[in-house]
């Protein structure tokens, strides 16, 4: 893994670097929104307008997408490029998170898995920033064991009629599309009969209802689908992968991971020094030793950084080795809220301002990381089974159909 920066490396450094001084608002200006939904008092839709602006400032600029073919709207630059400019960006008050879906998850996926038109279609808007995407996977009954979604997906001439409930769906409420895997066969074994759909968000049909969360935010909703027509066309990949769905989810699922377990930790680290100084700790050997694994954890995780990074720029996916990437974030984001709540003490239960109250926030939310892209246990059976190669979990219902195994003839 290399980690310093060569010459063209550097002066691909300066100049991102001297491009967003010039267009950038700096951290802690009165209009900084990098912390986005860690901002305490942050409203979803002026969030997303915020976001949109800026992405569309990246775009015009030639500044979105840097690692992407640029025929599709991104800079078609390198994979270490892209990391240098994110390290760069995360300098600056400035995020893209509202498309953190589409261009982390759905963007590589169509590119690798979608049609020609499905590429043309999609692919520069979601650089543009015009469209935010959803990812409409779980289920009440699917989540970890999501080859159990039972949501249907009928055959209509050239449409599917989708007929079922999403739920935990990140964003939809602001989405203008989303990601959805829908049952098409109920007679094959269920991981096959699945079939990946690129949707409208504004079908009629769709029902989006919003839950609301211990953090106060708005981060996640229900969906329902009445009769959703959905024409075959918007197949990933074309109508002939219907029932093929399987694969691209787990290729949707690995950039998921990766991304979750990606996200600039230097703030995180000055924020809690900055507090252990308030508090007056910083002689406290426990204290010391807490912000030392601190420092610690936010430097494992650059290098896991730029080891996803040198692989990908050997032209190799995300795999199962994300699942040790997001398992390490989401206990490292536990381990440094508690820390922080420790050090504010009493205080700390309430809703206070500044980094306290962002830290509050981060406490609060951070539970929610060992669920989200999958379990944690989850991510330590993917690491046992395809990591480590230990023997395999028993998975007695793999070869048997769908419908009478799970869902009783429905
Ligand atoms: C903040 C947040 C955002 C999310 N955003 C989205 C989104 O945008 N789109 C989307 O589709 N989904 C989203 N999800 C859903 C998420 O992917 C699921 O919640 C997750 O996969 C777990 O599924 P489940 O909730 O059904 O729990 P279950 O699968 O019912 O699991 C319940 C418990 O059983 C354990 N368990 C289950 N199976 C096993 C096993 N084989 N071995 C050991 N333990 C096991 C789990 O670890 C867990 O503790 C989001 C979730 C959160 C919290």
């Amino acid at each position: 893994v290399d980690v310093a920066d060569s010459p063209e490396q550097a002066a691909f450094r300066a100049e991102a670097r001297a491009w967003l001084e010039a267009n950038a608002v700096p951290k802690g200006h009165p209009d900084d929104f990098s912390s986005g939904f860690s901002d305490p008092g942050y409203d979803a839709h002026a969030l997303v307008d915020r976001c949109r602006d800026w992405q569309r400032t990246l775009f015009e600029a030639g500044w979105a997408g840097i690692s992407f073919p640029s025929r599709y709207g991104g800079r078609g630059g390198t994979p270490v490029q892209e990391l240098i400019f994110v390290q760069e960006m995360s300098r600056f008050g400035v995020t893209n998170g509202s498309f953190s879906v589409a261009h982390n998850m759905v963007a590589p996926v169509v590119l690798a898995l979608g049609t020609q038109a499905q590429r043309e279609a999609f692919l520069v808007p979601m650089w543009r920033g015009d469209d935010v995407w959803c990812q409409l996977f779980s289920e009440p009954g699917a989540g970890s064991d999501l080859a159990g979604v039972a949501t249907r997906a009928v055959r209509d001439g050239d449409e599917f009629v989708v007929n079922g409930q999403k739920v935990w769906t990140s964003h939809a409420d602001r989405s203008q599309r989303g990601i959805l895997l829908a049952r098409s066969d109920p007679d094959v074994p269920k991981h096959r009969g699945l079939t990946y759909f690129l949707v409208d968000m504004d079908t009629p049909g769709i029902e989006v209802r919003v839950l609301k969360e211990m953090t106060g935010g708005i981060h996640f909703c229900e969906v329902f689908l009445t009769d959703v027509r959905i024409p075959a066309s918007r197949v990933l990949g074309g109508e002939e992968q219907s029932g093929n769905g399987w694969r691209a989810a787990m290729h949707t699922l690995a950039n998921e991971r990766a991304m979750m377990g990606t996200a600039p930790t230097d703030d995180d680290v000055e924020k809690l020094f900055a507090l252990a100084r308030r508090a007056g700790r910083l002689d406290d050997p426990l204290v010391r030793v807490a912000l030392a694994d601190a420092w610690m954890g936010a430097r494992i995780i650059d290098y896991f950084g730029y080891r996803a990074r040198t692989a990908l720029g050997r032209g190799e996916q995300p795999g199962p080795e994300s699942s040790v990437v997001k398992l390490f974030y989401t206990n490292y984001l536990k381990r440094i809220a508690s820390l922080a709540m420790e050090l504010r003490g009493p205080e700390g239960m309430l809703a206070g301002e500044g980094d306290g109250a962002y830290f509050r926030h981060r406490f609060l939310y951070a539970p929610s990381l060992g669920i989200a892209g999958g379990t944690s246990e989850v991510q330590r059976t993917v690491i046992g089974d395809r990591v480590l190669g230990l023997p395999s979990e028993p998975r007695p219902d793999r070869d048997a159909p769908f419908r009478p195994a799970t869902d009783g003839g429905r």
